[in-house]
């Protein structure tokens, strides 16, 4: 109880007595009645967190992407809490909490089905002579950061977040923002502003330079110029950032309902060579851009409409036209239609794995829907019936029509399987039996038999022989 007192008393909203640096700048204080934002607009759940913590005579707000996006008048996606408190003293309060993570460690403190995250606030590892770190300590020869796990003063873990919009402390409690760096000056001009010397925060981290593009995108906001400018002669340091790291920002990208907008901004500042190998080549060819932006419009919306959105058949639509084209160069060399496409599938998922730009576990989706493609041209006898059974039949029949769109099929087979699939038994037996270029196929396919092998390498277009 003393210590409580004691804390509220001298302590609050300093840093804990494990931090190892003191700060000694004073926020500017944003009042409610200036921005706006109640208690109501948060979670029960990091409310009672943040409350609690301050009971206990702790610090705590709520940070990051939610203060940003309340203040911006969007719903937070989930509300993290920063305080002085260090994880060890944050499990003690929270009866439901566990620490997270070995280097990085974190809280998570459940409340019925909620969970907020806690961390304390932490202190700048970033190489520079002021801070009397060395490079070879925390960075690698790029500069890139490769410790971050400092604890430190609530000014310092403001100065080691990315843009200043993500830096602001909100106070559920006292309905206050705390503000170290202009972030809400930056909010109200809708500019992303990177926090220091944005050359060296890229440097002690590539990926912000995804951030700032998906961010501004997603928020609507502009990037300031100075924040912009280096990131074209800085893109090739994306390729030192661990694959699984560039891959979790890629996917938050891609879901983050402005996929287009992103992937238009990347490839304009020069950021999508080797980012994803897929976008590399496709981008340059005109049928492929009007599929991926029609994969990728297809996906914003559905994002916005909060409709589910399979990663494994997005990835499938951007990678669609590599697999073309290695289908056509084996069927070039003489291989067979069916044992091809599984081959130029397998060809095209090994350069992606190999650079582990996927993950494997997407590629089972990706195959089936690759492989079904085909089956859509075979509306005779039974086969479009089995077609229609199959488990993934609705990702590939969205992905059949998505090529019907793109013109690389012809709209009538979309058309086709849209009437077949609302139509009752009986006229789907109708559709078959009026399906009368099925029967020439068939008629032109038994006399071909008997003749050479057709290879029509040329074309992309899937016809029944196919199958
Ligand atoms: P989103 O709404 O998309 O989740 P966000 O800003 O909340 O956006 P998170 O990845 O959830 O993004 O990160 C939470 C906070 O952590 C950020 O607001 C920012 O303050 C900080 N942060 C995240 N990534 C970085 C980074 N690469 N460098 C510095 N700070 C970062
Ligand atoms: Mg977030």
């Amino acid at each position: 109880m003393i210590r409580k007192l004691l804390h509220r008393v001298f302590n609050r909203n300093t840093p804990a007595s494990t931090s190892t640096r003191s700060s000694s700048a004073v926020p500017h204080v944003i009042r409610r009645e200036q921005h706006g934002i109640t208690r109501d607009h948060i979670n029960s759940c990091a409310l009672k967190v943040t409350s609690t913590l301050q009971e206990a005579g702790y610090s705590a707000f709520v940070v990051g992407g939610a203060a940003r996006d309340l203040l911006l008048g969007l719903v937070p996606k989930d509300f993290d809490v920063a305080t002085n408190a260090t994880p060890e003293e944050v499990r003690a309060i929270f009866r439901r909490s566990r620490i997270i993570g070995r280097r990085f460690r974190l809280v998570h403190v459940m409340c019925g089905a909620e969970t907020v995250e806690v961390s304390t606030f932490r202190g700048s590892t970033s190489v520079g002579e002021e801070d009397g770190i060395t490079a070879d300590t925390h960075a690698d020869e790029h500069g890139r950061l490769l410790r971050d796990n400092i604890f430190g003063s609530q000014e310092e873990d403001a100065r080691r977040r990315d843009f200043t919009v993500n830096a602001l402390f909100f106070d559920p409690v006292h309905e206050e923002i705390w503000d170290y760096l202009s972030g809400y000056e930056d909010i109200k001009a809708r500019r992303l502003r990177v926090i220091g010397d944005p050359v060296r925060r890229y440097r002690e981290d590539p990926v912000r330079m995804l951030r700032v593009v998906r961010l501004a995108a997603k928020l609507d906001m502009q990037i300031d110029p100075d924040s912009a400018a280096p990131i074209g002669d800085l893109a090739p340091l994306l390729r030192n950032v661990p694959p699984s790291r560039l891959f979790d920002e890629m996917l938050k990208l891609l879901l983050s309902g402005h996929a287009l907008a992103c992937v238009i901004d990347l490839r304009s500042r020069g950021l999508h060579h080797g980012l994803l190998p897929m976008l590399d080549v496709i981008l340059e060819q005109p049928l492929g851009e009007r599929f991926i932006t029609l994969a990728l419009k297809n996906t914003d919306e559905r994002v916005r409409q909060e409709k589910p959105v399979s990663p494994g058949f997005l990835f499938a639509a951007l990678l669609w036209h590599e697999v073309i084209a290695a289908w056509n160069i084996r069927q070039t060399a003489g291989e067979k239609l069916i044992p091809a496409l599984h081959q130029a599938m397998d060809d095209v998922l090994a350069v992606q794995n190999g650079n582990l730009a996927i993950p494997r576990r997407y590629d089972a989706v990706m195959k089936e829907i690759w492989a079904m493609q085909p089956r859509f041209t075979g509306r005779s006898g039974r086969r479009p019936f089995r077609l229609l059974e199959h488990p993934r039949f609705r990702a590939a029949y969205d992905f059949m029509l998505l090529r019907c769109e793109s013109g690389e099929v012809d709209e009538e087979l979309g058309n086709w399987w849209k009437a077949f699939q609302h139509a009752s038994t009986r006229e789907r037996e109708d559709m078959l039996l009026k399906d009368e270029t099925q029967k020439k196929r068939r008629r032109s396919r038994s006399r071909r038999k008997s003749t050479a092998t057709d290879k029509d390498s040329t074309s992309n277009a899937v016809t029944d022989e196919q199958e």
